[in-house]
């Protein structure tokens, strides 16, 4: 807890704005959430949680003392720092959005005033938007005095699905802005610098966690920070996915050649799974941003335009090995498990799974879907996408000639496959997580590895 409590304002209850509201009230302070989104609002209100993210809502539950939610602005008055967490979508040629961000820091202004305020900027936006933002705040703020309001970047590393551990027990904490501004930081901050606050039950301390490193930069340098982490996390998921289709030609197992390569300390084993490629929110728009951000500048990014390329070639390298086993998938019924991007979220942003269950459809199949988390945010948000919704995994697969794995949910690990199997027209499983990992009574192809499974060695 504190010693230092401070009033805080986050714009913003999406994904990383309720992150950051149940960590900065977890640590003591007093933290309003706001957002233009009166149906989340009252969600909140009523203590419920828009996003599925796993502990989220014991957490929020705990600290409810010590935050309020609302639409309005007015609690940016008297906030010692304010958050902005909203969107920044990509547009059509990759270029973000800053539509959100532009209009929270024109409803923040009214309500700086005299006191010290740092605005804090966690959506990931292009370099150079913290300048702007403070000029917008120079502009139209009466109360701006440059001393007292500064902006600074604290970029966002949570992982949904994880987002708890992310956030209490970080790698880093990244601050880019004035060294006044980020003095205000480093006391807001102090319990989770330090690590002196008590560990929630819902997201209980690594052992061997011991304290972020705290990286104390410029605005321009924390923001770019962030876009070449995401950028390099790509381009590592879609580097396995280039090595997986050698693999696959030559009789290698890439979940082999994973482990050993990652195993050499300057590589590390994290995200080097190859599969249907990455997806959600943040890989895809952020190595666009990045790529539009060079063009602006004259500068090509072929590494990054690759790890793209390579990205939405996976997806049809899975349509690929359903064609050559069944020929056409005209009158072929097909079965998508999993449509979150990832398991432990209902996020579908730029889910493998949307294109999929549009290609199969556009070639003939009859799609069925299901997924443990997401499916009624699918039935709001995917109307435009011709599947029929499954009950359970039993029904999914029900009467189907083909199955493919897209999403890695524990459900579908443990599933016991040879007894679901016997509802199935065909044999036929596309794993495209490799999950897996005992031979089961069906033909199984896998991304990166010669035979499938059971018939290997
Ligand atoms: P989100 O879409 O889940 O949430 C954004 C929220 O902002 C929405 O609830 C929306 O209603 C609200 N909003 C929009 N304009 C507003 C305004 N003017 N005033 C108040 N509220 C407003 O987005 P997210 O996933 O939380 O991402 C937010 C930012 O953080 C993005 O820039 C994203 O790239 C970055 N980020 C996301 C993740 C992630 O895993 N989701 C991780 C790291 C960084």
């Amino acid at each position: 807890m504190t010693k230092d409590p401070m009033t805080v304002a986050v714009i913003g209850t999406g994904y990383v704005g309720l992150g950051t509201a149940a960590l900065l009230a977890h640590i003591g302070h007093t933290v309003t959430g706001i957002d233009i989104s009166e149906e989340k609002i009252n969600l909140l209100r009523a203590g419920q949680v828009p996003i599925h993210e796993p502990g989220l809502d014991d957490l929020l539950a705990s600290v409810q003392d010590r935050l309020t939610w609302t639409t309005s602005y007015d609690s940016v008055h008297t906030a010692d720092v304010i958050f902005i967490c909203v969107g920044t979508p990509p547009g059509p040629d990759g270029t973000p959005d800053l539509q959100y961000v532009v209009s929270a820091a024109a409803r923040i202004a009214p309500h700086l005033n005299g006191h010290a305020q740092v605005i804090v900027n966690k959506s990931t936006v292009p370099i150079g938007t913290g300048d702007y933002v403070q000029r917008l705040l120079e502009d139209h703020a009466p109360g701006y005095d440059h001393e007292r309001h500064r902006v600074v970047s604290n970029p966002e590393f949570l992982r949904e699905g994880t987002a708890l551990q992310d956030s209490l027990y970080p790698d880093r904490i990244v601050l880019g802005g004035h060294p006044d501004a980020l003095q205000i930081m480093a006391r807001l901050y102090a319990p989770l610098i330090e690590q002196t606050f008590t560990a929630p039950a819902a997201a209980p301390r690594p052992e061997t966690y011991t304290r972020p490193t705290v990286v104390n930069t410029t605005l321009q340098s924390a923001e770019m920070i962030k876009y070449a982490a995401n950028a390099f996390l790509a381009l590592k998921i879609s580097f396995a996915n280039e090595i997986a289709g050698l693999c696959e030609r030559v009789g290698a197992d890439i979940e082999e050649v994973a482990t050993g390569i990652g195993l050499d300390g300057r590589i590390g084993t994290r995200f080097l799974n190859a599969g249907a490629g990455w997806g959600g929110s943040c890989f895809g728009k952020d190595t666009a941003g990045l790529i539009s951000a060079g063009r602006e500048h004259g500068y090509d990014m072929p590494i990054l335009q690759a790890a793209i390329d390579i990205n939405t070639r996976q997806r049809q390298v899975i349509i690929d090995k359903l064609m050559r086993q069944l020929r056409t998938l005209k009158g072929k019924r097909v079965t998508v498990l999993g449509m979150a991007f990832k398991p432990d979220t209902d996020d579908l942003r730029d889910a493998p799974a949307h294109d999929l269950i549009t290609r199969l459809h556009q070639l003939g199949a009859t799609v069925t879907a299901h997924d443990p988390i997401a499916m009624p945010r699918a039935a709001r948000e995917w109307t435009h996408l011709t599947y029929r919704e499954a009950s359970s995994v039993q029904d999914a697969l029900h009467r189907a000639d083909a199955v493919i794995i897209v999403t890695e949910w524990s459900d579908y690990r443990t599933l016991d496959w040879n007894a679901h199997l016997k509802g199935m027209r065909g044999r036929l499983i596309i794993d495209a997580r490799n999950i897996i990992r005992t031979p089961i009574d069906a033909h199984v192809e896998q991304i990166g590895r010669e035979a499938p499974v059971g018939e290997r060695r």
